[in-house]
């Protein structure tokens, strides 16, 4: 995390710490009570994971558009789900579903998570590989591609984590699941809108919670080349 840091150093200053600390002092007050999840999101530099135009609005309780039509989830979603994933054991292997901006990727890493992410536009890709990196982001493996089949080759995982809402017509990966592992979605198409699920797999079947309301984009299928779409 320190390493991460100093590799931004100078950017860092551009939207003061303290712009961090009040998003962290409104997550707490939303009822965010993982202290590490907090650390971590006040350390890693989510102005850096939206467009220079946006960069102002980074920390507010607002989802911002990324491009291609895609945006970054709002902090207290994303500090929902990483709760609810320490909270299921603290898995050490995650597999994401949507990597999007990197944002969630980079807040994966800072917790000490192996993490593997796919993301299936390759403009977004590309993006967040490049600011990962410079970030110095430890421990994670991105690659393009359509998620909604997973990562066989480096499973099993201890928690699979969708960004983008699954249909329910889609089979979900629990077989790349360990056995006591999970899996956090947003559901799409059910009778009450999305809803937040988690899963925990016992090597056979999987017991459902429910999580309440939420809003994703969609899962949507097959890969978006460079040279496919121009880009926002
Ligand atoms: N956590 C991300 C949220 C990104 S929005 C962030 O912090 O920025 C969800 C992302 O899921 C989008 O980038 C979208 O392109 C991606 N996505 C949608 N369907 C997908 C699929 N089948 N495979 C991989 N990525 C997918």
């Amino acid at each position: 995390m320190a390493a991460l840091l100093r590799a931004v150093n100078p950017e860092v200053g551009m939207i003061s710490p303290r712009t961090r600390e009040r998003m962290v002092a409104a997550l707490r007050a939303a009822g965010i009570d993982d202290e590490e999840v907090l650390a971590v999101m006040a350390q890693v530099p989510r102005h850096l994971f939206v467009a220079e135009a946006l960069a102002c609005r980074a920390y507010e309780p607002v989802s911002l558009p990324i491009g291609w039509g895609q945006t970054i989830s709002q902090p207290l979603i994303v500090a929902r789900m990483l709760s609810v994933l320490r909270a299921s054991g603290n898995p050490r292997r995650v597999l994401e579903i949507g990597t999007g901006s990197g944002y969630q990727t980079a807040l994966l890493a800072a917790l000490g998570y192996e993490v593997y992410s796919i993301e299936r536009i390759e403009g977004l890709f590309t993006a967040a590989q490049e600011l990962l990196q410079r970030l110095r982001a430890p421990n994670v493996r991105l690659r393009l591609g359509d998620g909604s089949q997973g990562w066989e080759a480096f499973a099993p995982f201890d928690a699979v984590l969708f960004a983008a809402a699954v249909p329910c017509v889609l089979p979900p990966l629990f077989h790349q699941l360990v056995a006591g592992g999970c899996l956090l979605m947003p559901q799409a198409d059910t009778a009450d809108g999305q809803r937040l699920k988690f899963y925990r797999w016992n090597g056979q079947d999987a017991e459902e919670e429910d999580l309440g309301d939420c809003r994703f984009v969609p899962l949507l299928p097959g890969t978006v080349n460079q040279r496919d779409h121009q880009g926002a």
